[in-house]
């Protein structure tokens, strides 16, 4: 079959040949909405608020989203994007449906209000288990606003699959013979991983820098349409918390003294610095 590359008889193709040898992959990707990135936090009456910034999606969620889609364009399959949120907050979804996600699942119920980590990590298993067979389980490292990083493994744990944090790189996933071999990035050395699917993978920015959604992406994600889960439709009762924030507080505020070091010439500029540097029991 002579197709053009890229076009979406060639993609069928691609995918119906990968099936064939049972590689293709069907992931489902997490994604939460945080509050734009350059939005100024403030705390109100012991409360966080972010004003009235708009809404993104977490900017680590978009190297999962990129590793699904490069994932699928290898092998074929198919890719979810699920987000837990309040309803009416589509812009996670919509960016991830943007980027090339195949379709969209939303979980949102109001008895979710100050849910901690262990609620949400119980409400997203019941959503991936509800999907049904998936293969992977990406999630983006941490969010940018709550900032734990422990949802993937507590996700994991829920699900009994495994739990590959901080991945960088899939040097196989394997569905057919059930393997997935991954690469981990930590601050000294990379470390390859060899695991069992289905399993949980939190992808590091390490990964490769994450597409932009396109035009033609754009305007079909906004006319995209997918379910809004409540917890009755997961068939799970509302899930206590039981961390709490009695109260937030502003950052403490560091003074910073900046001195210009003087000096006719470069030697005596640094003479003086040493110096001063001696002083202050620096060095
Ligand atoms: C007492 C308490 C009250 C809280 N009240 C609220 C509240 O009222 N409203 C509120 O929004 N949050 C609330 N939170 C925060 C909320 O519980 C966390 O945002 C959530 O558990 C995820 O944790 P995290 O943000 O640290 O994510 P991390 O574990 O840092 O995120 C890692 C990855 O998990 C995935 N992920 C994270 N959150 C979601 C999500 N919602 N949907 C899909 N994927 C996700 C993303 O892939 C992300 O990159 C509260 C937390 C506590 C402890």
């Amino acid at each position: 079959m002579i197709t053009k590359p890229g076009s979406q008889v060639q993609e069928k193709y691609n995918q119906l040949s990968n099936y064939k040898e049972g590689n293709s992959v069907k992931i489902i990707v997490c994604v939460k909405q945080v509050p734009d990135t350059a939005a100024t936090m403030t705390v109100d009456n012991g409360a966080i608020s972010w004003g009235d910034a708009p809404l993104i999606i977490n900017p680590w969620d978009e190297f999962a989203v990129e590793a699904a889609l490069n994932l699928v364009a290898d092998q074929g399959g198919e890719i979810i994007a699920l987000c837990l949120g309040k309803e009416g907050e589509t812009e996670a979804i919509k960016h991830a449906l943007a980027m090339g996600a195949d379709s969209a699942v939303m979980v949102s119920d109001p008895a979710l209000e100050g849910a901690d980590n262990v609620a949400a990590s119980k409400v997203l298993a019941a959503a991936i288990q509800k999907i049904g067979e998936a293969d992977l389980v990406l999630f983006g490292q941490q969010s940018v606003d709550t900032d734990t990083g422990l949802l993937p493994v507590q996700t994991a744990r829920l699900l009994k699959w495994p739990s590959l944090t901080l991945v960088s790189k899939f040097e196989s996933v394997n569905p057919g013979d059930g393997k997935i071999q991954v690469l981990r990035s930590m601050e000294e050395a990379g470390q390859i991983v060899d695991s069992s699917l289905p399993a949980v993978v939190s992808v590091t920015k390490d990964y490769g820098e994450p597409r932009y959604p396109s035009f033609m992406g754009i305007r079909k994600a906004s006319k995209a349409e997918y379910p809004v889960w409540s917890l009755a439709d997961l068939g799970i009762e509302t899930p206590s918390s039981s961390i709490a924030w009695p109260e937030v507080t502003e950052p403490v505020q560091k003074e910073i003294v900046t001195e210009i070091i003087e000096g006719e010439t470069p030697e005596e500029k640094a003479k003086s610095l040493v110096e001063k540097l001696i002083a202050e029991k620096v060095l």
